[in-house]
C-alpha cells in the first residue's frame, strides 16, 4: 500500500473508529468537540481572559519586576484564573504530560512578541530551569515546550543548558511573598563554559505562569552578572 492510499485508509476506515472510541473532546471541560484537530471547545477558548499592559495584574507584576530592577519587559497572553479553563491546560501541561499543549500555548505566545521589536529581535529564550530532581521526578521541563511554540513561531533559538537550577526549592504556591523570595535566593547558577555566548546578548526568560516574578528575578540576576545585554521574561499566563 502507499502512502496515499495508506492515507485514504486511515481517513476512511481509522480515524472514524478512532472517533467512535475516542470522540474528540475538550481538554478543559471534557464536552464533545466537533472541529477537528482542536483540542478545546469555542466555549472554554473564548472563557480564558487575555492579558495586555493595562491590566491590572500586568500592572501589578510589571512593579514587583521595576523594583528589582533586572528584567527590561515581560510579556504574557492570558490570565490565570483558580478553577478556569487554562488551569486545567497548565495541569495537563505540568502533571499529565501534555507536552504538545506547551507548544501550542507557546505558539500563542509567540505570535504576541511578533508585534513587539524588543522581542522579535531577542537573541536566545531560556526556559526557566528546573532542578535535575524535580526533572528526574517529572521527566521534562514544561517551559521547554512553550519554548518551543514560541520558537516555532519567532525563530529565536531556544537554549536550555545556559542557566542550571542549583536549588531545590519548596512549591512557590505555599509560602507569602517575603517566604518566596528567601525561597528563592541564589538558586541558579550560569554554566561557565557559555560565558562567551551570553556577552551583550538579549534573553527571553520563560515560564508558564508568572505570580511574584522572583524566580524569574533570580535567574535574569545570574545572566545580567554573566554579562547578558538585556534580560526580558515572558509566560503563557500572569497570576494574582
Ligand atoms: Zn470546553
Amino acid at each position: 500500500m502507499g502512502v496515499a492510499q495508506l492515507n485514504i485508509f486511515r481517513q476512511t476506515l481509522i480515524d472514524p473508529i478512532l472517533d467512535f472510541v475516542f470522540p474528540p473532546v475538550c481538554l478543559a471541560c471534557n464536552k464533545r468537540i466537533e472541529t477537528k484537530n482542536e483540542s478545546m471547545c469555542r466555549q472554554c477558548w473564548e472563557s480564558i481572559t487575555r492579558v495586555d499592559s493595562l491590566h491590572p495584574t500586568w500592572i501589578e507584576i510589571k512593579s514587583k519586576f521595576d523594583a528589582e530592577g533586572f528584567i527590561k519587559d515581560f510579556s504574557s497572553s492570558f490570565l490565570f484564573e483558580k478553577e478556569g479553563a487554562l488551569q486545567h491546560l497548565i495541569h495537563l501541561l505540568k502533571y499529565q504530560g501534555m507536552k504538545s499543549l506547551g507548544i501550542k500555548l507557546g505558539e500563542e505566545v509567540g505570535r504576541k512578541m511578533l508585534l513587539d521589536e524588543y522581542y522579535a529581535g531577542a537573541d536566545y529564550l531560556i526556559p526557566i530551569p528546573l532542578h535535575k530532581l524535580k526533572y528526574r521526578e517529572r521527566g521534562y521541563n514544561q517551559s521547554e515546550f512553550i519554548c518551543k511554540g514560541i520558537s516555532n513561531v519567532t525563530q529565536i533559538s531556544v537554549n536550555n543548558s545556559i542557566a542550571i537550577r542549583i536549588k531545590y526549592t519548596q512549591t512557590q504556591t505555599q509560602l507569602n511573598l517575603i517566604e518566596r523570595k528567601e525561597n528563592i535566593g541564589d538558586a541558579f547558577k550560569i554554566d561557565e563554559k557559555y560565558q562567551y555566548l551570553i556577552q551583550g546578548k538579549t534573553f527571553i526568560i520563560v515560564d508558564d505562569v508568572i505570580t511574584t516574578g522572583s524566580t524569574i528575578n533570580s535567574c535574569a540576576k545570574m545572566l545580567l552578572a554573566t554579562g547578558a545585554g538585556c534580560v526580558l521574561a515572558a509566560s503563557v499566563a500572569l497570576a494574582e
